[in-house]
């Protein structure tokens, strides 16, 4: 964070300062990891006091706190009327006053994929600040922000969302030069309704691009034309996304897009990147060919902003896997682990199952259920079976409550557990007499299918 002093704060905040005008170049609101010296704002929530922690904060030696009335403390104050605005109105002055070229990333999936996929290319380019982890709703958005330096040049932001108006308020903090929709797809339809309900709220991103700004979205989404209403006063660049099944969807007219994608041993795509007359040959690191799509994201946002092709081409080369998201292991010399339990959508599991596919020999998914899919959520889980069922996945156990529809529709080889040692116990004498297995892992983070993992490691 760049230096300011409580007064500078207060006045970018409308705030009233009470006590010492100390300088700042940290702040937090967590009372837990503050560190000497910082700012803490005290935020609010519906089960939460902030300002509770004052003492707290006071006795690691914060410098001074931002609260919505004053306390009876002897610590600097910053009054201010919201402390969560406030949070949020300091993020957007440093990012303004700093002016880092700046992507904002959002999508149903793939988000952290693609601001990793950008991180690396743009760091051959000039310093980037990326969104650490999963630091991307309306608290994480600012703290990153808050992180900016003089040096960064290149500030790359994921946007999440689980409510509609949540990117609409990122947004217009990170007041992005390029913005990205990744997909639109079913998850968190609890707050959102139906599909379009995320499709429109993604949407939201596009309303926050800085004037002549360019948006970044699917040439082959239904939802691609709503978007590009959405954008009539910006730039567009599509990329082609229709490469997770061997449709032979015609992607030409996208602007950029992948021709000769072949996968490796380890389903990692090596592919031809066309942009416009120029053309690369890449090979990614990440298994999958849902990371096709991904990587075209990352290379029309990394042009966007000034890279050239030959950076995205190294920077996807040297760029290692995303920690938690398929990651490959081989449990034995005959049994292959694909753990993607971070998380899981309707969306993500339809792409892993698509790599699963990609296997030879005996392929077995192991899913948990998926959470936040609202009033439908059991035929998303029945479409899963269904898609598992097509895609020649031999064997679908389930776990929870949900996956069951999903077992069901899977027919044959598909079966149900209440535990996962029942689980394991049924499939552990059924893969070791396969010469050849790859095992995928999925489910939501509720469905704690990691725990899934460690048992394979430890009995495989
Ligand atoms: P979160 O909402 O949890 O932050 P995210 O949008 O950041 O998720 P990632 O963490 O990049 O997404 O990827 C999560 C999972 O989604 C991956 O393991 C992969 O299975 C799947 N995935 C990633 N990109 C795509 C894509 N373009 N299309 C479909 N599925 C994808
Ligand atoms: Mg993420």
């Amino acid at each position: 964070m760049i230096t300011l002093s409580c007064a500078e704060i207060a006045s970018l905040l409308q705030g009233q300062l009470i006590g010492d005008n100390h300088p700042i170049s940290d702040v937090s609101t967590d009372s837990r990891t503050i560190s000497r010296g910082a700012l803490f704002i005290a935020l609010k929530g519906p089960n939460f006091d902030g300002s509770r922690f004052v003492a707290d904060v006071m006795a690691k030696g914060a410098a001074a706190i931002v609260v919505d009335r004053p306390l009876d403390c002897d610590i600097s104050q910053i009054i201010v009327a919201d402390t969560r605005q406030a949070l949020g109105q300091l993020g957007a002055a440093i990012k303004a006053r700093l002016q880092p070229k700046t992507i904002a990333v959002t999508g149903s999936a793939g988000k952290t994929t693609v601001k990793e996929m950008l991180a690396a290319i743009l760091s051959r380019c000039g310093q980037v600040l990326a969104t650490q982890g999963n630091f991307n709703n309306d608290i994480g958005v600012p703290l990153t922000l808050l992180r900016l330096t003089e040096k960064d040049q290149y500030a790359v932001m994921e946007l999440g969302a689980n409510h509609a108006g949540e990117i609409a308020y990122t947004t217009s903090l990170v007041k992005p030069d390029v913005a990205i929709i990744t997909n639109a797809a079913a998850s968190h339809l609890e707050g959102f309704g139906d599909t379009y309900g995320v499709a429109r709220a993604k949407g939201e991103i596009f309303s926050g691009i800085a004037d002549g700004g360019i948006a970044i979205m699917q040439h082959d989404s239904e939802f691609t034309e709503y978007w590009r209403n959405r954008c009539k006063h910006l730039k567009i660049i599509s990329f082609a996304s229709d490469y997770k099944t061997d449709s032979d969807a015609d992607n030409s007219t996208a602007d950029i897009r992948a021709e000769q994608i072949s996968l490796n041993s380890q389903g990692c795509a090596q592919f031809k990147l066309i942009y416009g007359s120029d053309e690369v040959l890449v090979q990614l690191n990440l298994p999958g060919k849902h990371n096709v799509a991904n990587a075209l994201a990352a290379a029309a946002a990394a042009v966007a902003v000034g890279a050239r092709l030959s950076d995205v081409q190294l920077g996807l080369a040297q760029m290692a896997g995303v920690k938690g998201r398929t990651n490959i292991i081989e449990l034995n010399p005959q049994i292959k682990l694909i753990d993607d339990s971070y998380n899981a959508n309707v969306e993500s599991a339809k792409a892993a199952i698509d790599l699963l596919a990609s296997y030879p020999g005996y392929r077995v998914l192991l899913l948990g259920d998926m959470a936040e899919l609202g009033a439908n959520a059991r035929l998303y889980h029945e479409e899963i079976g269904l898609y598992a069922k097509h895609a020649g996945i031999n064997l679908l156990f389930t776990l929870g409550v949900l996956s069951q529809s999903a077992s069901d529709l899977f027919n044959g080889q598909g079966s149900h557990f209440s535990s996962r040692q029942s689980m394991l116990d049924r499939l552990i004498p059924l893969i070791t007499t396969q010469q050849s297995v790859t095992i995928l892992v999925k489910g939501s983070r509720s469905a704690k299918m990691e725990l899934v993992v460690q048992d394979l490691l430890e009995r495989c």
